[in-house]
């Protein structure tokens, strides 16, 4: 059974209603969910799932379900320890109330797209990247030496424009016929799947992602670098968190 991922087509969808298909130790499989599985450097969803009759089921992780299930895209529910008396209640058909922790996701969709914003400061490779509630951590193939003020300086400026993101779709062939495109974007698109999901940050940024990102550069508010590091010769690692709200 196909889910709907309604985080991809809108990712400040907080809540919906969904039927369970799927119940095991493992984790739940709804019909439709609002939860990002892990991927692509960004952290899963945490929330809460709420049966009929008002009981709620923490979820502390979501993920891609992977090979074991008949559609491995599918998104597994992972349930917080200590609910079995209330999981062994729940049946496939069983209508859910799904809810994400906003406060935690909200913060990934800002590190998430000053991550793309620092891929438009700093022209190189990526070779690496996490995505959390805390900090977004990317690893540059560059042996340059980086200024932190600079990178600071440069974020601020995307951040006072108020760029839209916006989220495009592109056929493979399309993205083909036109070869420029590709030198626009700081990360080569993944051919072969028939469609590119591409995020655009308006003259700033363009990159095939399929993660979820904040409609506007002003949300992302005001960023630091808390590190630069020198990971390899030919590596160097940058992190950034944000200033407002400080992680719980
Ligand atoms: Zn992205």
């Amino acid at each position: 059974m196909q889910t709907d991922h309604l985080y991809l087509n809108d990712a400040y969808h907080v809540t919906c209603r969904a039927i369970v298909s799927h119940v095991s130790k493992e984790g739940l499989l709804l019909d439709q969910t609002v939860f990002y599985p892990q991927g692509g450097g960004q952290a899963g969803d945490s929330g809460w799932l709420t049966l009929k009759g008002g009981s709620r089921l923490r979820i502390t992780e979501s993920r891609k379900a992977g090979e074991a299930f008949p559609d491995k895209n599918t998104v597994l529910h992972i349930p917080a320890l200590g609910q079995t008396p209330l999981i062994q209640r729940i049946k496939p058909g069983d209508e859910v109330c799904a809810k994400i922790d906003w406060q935690r996701r909200y913060r990934h969709m800002r590190l998430h797209t000053a991550a793309h914003m620092l891929c438009a400061v700093l022209p190189y490779s990526v070779n690496g990247c996490s995505i959390t509630a805390d900090y977004a951590r990317l690893d540059f193939v560059t042996s340059d030496p980086l200024s932190r003020e600079r990178i600071e300086t440069a974020l601020a400026a995307m951040v006072e424009a108020a760029h839209p993101v916006t989220v495009e779709t592109i056929s493979d062939e399309a993205l083909q016929a036109h070869p420029e495109l590709v030198r626009t974007m700081s990360v080569y698109p993944p051919i072969g799947c028939g469609q590119v999901r591409l995020v655009n940050i308006k003259d700033t940024d363009l990159q095939p992602c399929g993660g979820t990102h904040v409609a506007n550069t002003r949300e992302v508010g005001a960023v630091s670098v808390i590190k630069i590091e020198k990971k390899s010769a030919s590596t160097r690692r940058v992190v950034l968190a944000l200033e407002w709200p400080k992680a719980e």
